[in-house]
């Protein structure tokens, strides 16, 4: 994928699990990468340049945005990562619980893909990767809120894939749909949990974050040139 090489992509939720392995993997390949959240952490990568970020504000993705254009002059790709849980049974989820989620997982992944667009609108170019999940596509129990907003990021993917189109652009929209990737959101998961997903795989494994990491990768890059408006599954064969 030698497309990435020059290439600069913004990548929110870049500091653990799957978005961190996704800047790591860009960086090798010669992108120069902005991986964002709202806490810094020691990234383990020289190339990557950190910047605060917390997608529920409009406010915040702007000046992001601006910042890296006024840095770099432009934004390639866009991988729009950041993503919580809050489980609870429907009957005991709280309000609080629900907002929070539809918060950072919908409309924060609306917020950073209406300040990107104008500049890839209007340099004609651009590439921009949403991160769903298999959750979004089966349901979960205890995941009312999560479910809700990884089939709602589907859903919005798909508008993008053809609003931005529209003008003859070439700017395309997709969306991975990881399986159970082992990172900090599964830390409170049971073991015993987890070995029931892991059992629903045909790869009988749960999935590691480099591994959601490189199907990112090629989304972004121009290898994946008449791919738009999908979802890709990274999920060992779990709903086969
Ligand atoms: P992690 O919990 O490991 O990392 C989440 C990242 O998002 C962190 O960098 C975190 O940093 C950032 N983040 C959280 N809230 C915000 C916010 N409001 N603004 C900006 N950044 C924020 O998660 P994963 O790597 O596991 O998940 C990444 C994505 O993949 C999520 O969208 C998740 O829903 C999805 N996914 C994960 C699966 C899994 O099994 N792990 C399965 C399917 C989908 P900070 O807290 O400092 O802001």
């Amino acid at each position: 994928m030698s497309s990435l090489n020059g290439k600069v992509v913004l990548v929110t939720g870049g500091t653990r699990g799957i978005g961190h392995a996704t800047c790591e993997l860009l960086s090798e390949r010669g992108s120069t990468v902005w991986a964002c959240a709202r806490n810094e952490v020691a990234l383990s990568c020289d190339g990557i340049h950190f910047h605060t970020l917390d997608v529920t504000s409009p406010a915040s993705c702007e000046s992001l945005v601006d910042d890296v254009v006024s840095e770099c002059g432009r934004i390639d790709c866009l991988v729009a990562d950041a993503g919580i849980t809050a489980d609870a049974l429907t009957q005991r989820m709280t309000d609080a619980q629900f907002d929070m989620v539809v918060d950072v997982n919908l409309k924060g992944t609306f917020n950073i893909v209406r300040a990107v667009i104008p500049y890839m609108l209007n340099a004609g170019y651009g590439s921009i990767v949403t991160v769903s999940s298999v959750v979004g596509e089966q349901g979960n129990i205890g995941q009312a809120n999560y479910a809700a907003t990884k089939s709602g990021v589907i859903g919005m993917t798909k508008t993008w894939a053809k609003e931005f189109a529209r003008k003859g652009d070439n700017i395309r929209v997709n969306c991975v749909a990881p399986g159970y990737i082992m990172t900090d959101m599964l830390r409170t998961v049971p073991d015993k949990l987890l070995n029931r997903f892991s059992g629903q795989t045909m790869l009988g494994r749960l999935g590691q974050p480099i591994e959601v990491a490189q199907a990112i990768a090629f989304l972004c890059s121009d290898e994946a040139s008449y791919v738009t408006g999908s979802v890709l599954d990274v999920n060992g064969g779990m709903r086969l």
